[in-house]
């Protein structure tokens, strides 16, 4: 009988199993994967880390997220500075001077501030309320259209009217010359990888792959006396209230021979609705003091998602965001002993950092230390 069961040996899955194991108490991971590392999994190909289930950066502005994750893995210096293709032409992103001179031409921050206002005053946009009216009071209608729209309407496939606002407010828009795209005062690449970073936060657990709790579910169940479930919140209950929502995403992933640099960059966004994929990933490129004889790309293609897919982006509209309520009733209510945590078990759009923030939390609530 061990003391935690945790369902999933992801960044949730091995932080909580870390911080188990070193409060003396008897742990055992499991996941349904043959590796560990959940969806921030990377696997050298050519002497390259390559991120499998699409590229995770780890960025944040919170020192003490920071100084946790160096314990297990050294960080290196990238940056990420993606660049939006749209119909062939090259856009800086984020949202910045260069992208603003680039389609106005303008060079001082006040015009660009001008030539979003007035965009956004012909729109009659006065409090917005989707997505769409969103961007356009961020960026004005041309870089809306150009770099958000076509972009995001492959990602969700949904009109972005009907997209809730938060979703683009993840990105900075800045009225400086400045390309790099998150706001962080921490940003960086494991050194060996995300993999090698997960396998030292789970060093001492006892970690079982190729086990998938919904199939065994009797026979593990009994294994311990608190479960940590990061699963999808609605297959434990069997979706007995209705199935919540995914995007998922298909990778094409291809090692070339023939060149070391195919796109000069690590991330490229292809901006446009007619290119099938939302990105095209260059993984060398994540580690700028790498070099590589060849070099592996993966094209992201966006897809709609059906049960038994992988989920990657929970789609919080107001029907899902009812739903998990629902569900995390219903977890109250019936399974006091098990603890949902993470992307899927909170359905929440969580990056890395606020995940390792969010357990962190879940662990000193557990322990009393809150
Ligand atoms: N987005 C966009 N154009 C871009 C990049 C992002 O319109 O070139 C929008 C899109 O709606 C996307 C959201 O911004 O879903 C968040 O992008 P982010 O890069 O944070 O997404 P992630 O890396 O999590 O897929």
């Amino acid at each position: 009988m061990y003391d935690y069961l945790i369902v999933g040996a992801g960044l949730t899955g091995a932080i909580f199993a870390h911080e188990a194991h070193k409060r003396g108490k008897s742990v055992l991971v499991i996941d349904k994967r043959t590796h560990i590392a959940g969806n921030v999994y990377t696997e050298d190909i050519a002497g390259i880390q390559v991120h499998m289930y699409g590229p995770h950066i780890f960025h944040t502005n919170n020192k003490c997220v920071w100084d946790y994750m160096n314990q297990f893995t050294s960080f290196n210096r990238f940056t990420n500075t993606p660049v939006a293709n749209y119909h062939g032409e090259i856009h800086s992103l984020p949202f910045n001077m260069f992208t603003f001179n680039k389609m106005w031409g303008v060079i001082t921050p006040k015009e660009a501030h001008a030539k979003i206002e007035e965009q956004k005053h012909k729109s009659g946009i006065t409090e917005a309320r989707n997505l769409e009216e969103q961007a356009i009071s961020l960026v004005g209608k041309d870089v809306y259209e150009c770099l958000i729209k076509g972009y995001t309407e492959k990602q969700w496939s949904r009109p972005c009217k009907e997209l809730p606002a938060f979703i683009i407010k993840r990105l900075p828009v800045r009225f400086t010359y400045d390309n790099n795209y998150f706001n962080a005062l921490y940003q960086g690449i494991p050194i060996n990888g995300y993999t090698a970073m997960i396998a030292k936060i789970l060093e001492g657990v006892n970690v079982r792959l190729n086990v998938d709790f919904l199939r065994d579910r009797s026979e593990l169940e009994g294994l311990a006396r608190r479960i940590v479930f990061t699963g999808q919140i609605d297959s434990w209950f069997d979706y007995e209230l209705g199935v919540l929502e995914y995007r998922t995403l298909r990778f094409e992933t291809e090692t070339l021979f023939d060149t070391n640099n195919y796109q000069g960059c690590a991330v490229m966004n292809y901006t446009d609705r007619e290119t099938p994929f939302t990105r095209c990933i260059e993984h060398k490129h994540f580690y700028p003091e790498l070099e590589t004889a060849s070099t592996v790309i993966t094209h992201e293609y966006p897809s709609e998602w059906k049960a038994g897919d992988e989920p990657y982006y929970p789609v919080n509209n107001e029907r899902n965001t009812a739903l998990y309520e629902s569900y995390k009733e219903l977890a109250r209510e019936k399974c006091p002993n098990v603890i949902f945590a993470g992307r899927l078990g909170e359905y929440k759009y969580y990056d890395m950092d606020v995940a390792v923030m969010r357990v962190l939390e879940i662990v000193s609530e557990n322990f009393g230390e809150a």
